[in-house]
């Protein structure tokens, strides 16, 4: 345990700006919704909001505040037991903003809500329904909370009508622990994956790991056997980043070769897309292996 590392040349990026960024960003100060994107200081902004060079514009919207009711130990979000009420009219002023801005893929998440008795599930596949409702064919990802393994919840929310239901398994079985809340854990979160095949098999599943905690090879390898196992489709792994002093150290930073190895590993193991790069983020070009 000493100083922390020194970030590597590969992660020092001049970031694309493409043509739709301004007009999201203007709008968004008026809807009172929050972006991942921009909370997050998600290095990928510019090209996910502006369709970049694959010309699908993509954000993600965060629902139900931002105050989690969990503390995993790699995110630097705001934490309390009971946080804000719901804004019932969410759902509905989601929809009309996304459809206002002409994104081609949408990606809903949220914080955790432990305190509501559904997890929130209901509010979700509200959202989706009202988005689709106003443009069928926009394409909706939604990445959710574990519900504490309520099937009922994830089911709620996969059969809203929703394209790809994603949940992050975040890191391998053995640092799950020492990585994310304790009400969370890797067999829960891969009961959610599962669930959601077994009532809507055309749905796309999609799971994540970020790697630099400490994982080893042999561990990514179980992890990624596992999901396969699970019917997960689709796979993203990126670099672990310490968002503040008070969270977790990154304890390597992959190189981009490795990173190259792992999507070699993902297509060989048979999942539907694999994104593997050290800033590849969850929802980054979520809509690209659409194309
Ligand atoms: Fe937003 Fe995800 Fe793109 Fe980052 S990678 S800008 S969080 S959509
Ligand atoms: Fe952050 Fe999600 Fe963990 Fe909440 S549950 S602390 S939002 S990673």
């Amino acid at each position: 345990k000493g100083e922390r590392l020194r970030l590597p040349p590969w992660l020092k990026t001049e970031i694309p700006i493409g043509k739709n960024y301004n007009k999201l960003k203007n709008t968004l100060r008026d809807l009172n919704l929050h972006t991942v994107c921009e909370e997050a200081r998600c290095p990928n902004i510019g090209e996910c909001w502006g369709g970049g060079e694959y010309a699908t514009s993509t954000a993600t919207i965060m629902l139900m505040g931002d105050t989690c009711t969990r503390g995993c130990r790699f995110c630097s979000i705001k934490t309390a037991r009971k946080p804000p009420p719901l804004d019932a009219e969410e759902p509905y002023n989601t929809a009309k903003a996304i459809a206002a801005w002409g994104l081609d893929y949408v990606v809903l998440t949220s914080v955790d809500r432990d305190d509501i008795p559904d997890g929130g599930a209901e509010h979700f596949a509200k959202t989706v329904s009202y988005i689709k409702e106003r443009n069928p064919k926009i394409l909706v990802e939604c990445l959710t909370p574990d519900f504490r393994g309520d099937l009922a919840a994830v089911e709620k929310i996969a059969l809203s009508g929703l394209d790809v239901y994603a949940h992050n398994v975040e890191t391998v079985r053995d640092l799950q622990r020492h990585v994310r809340d304790p009400r969370a854990n890797f067999d829960q979160s891969l009961s959610v994956l599962r669930h959601v095949k077994k009532v809507k098999s055309g749905v796309l599943t999609k799971t994540s790991l970020m790697l630099g905690l400490g994982e080893t090879d042999a561990q990514i390898h179980a992890a990624l056997k596992d999901f396969r196992e699970s019917g997960v489709d689709c796979l993203t792994l990126g670099q672990y980043m310490q968002p503040t002093k008070r969270n977790l150290k990154v304890e390597e930073y992959v190189t981009p070769e490795k990173f190259a190895y792992w999507e070699k590993v993902g297509q060989e193991m048979g999942f539907v897309y694999t994104a593997s790069g050290p800033l590849v983020r969850t929802s980054y070009r979520a809509g690209f292996f659409d194309e």
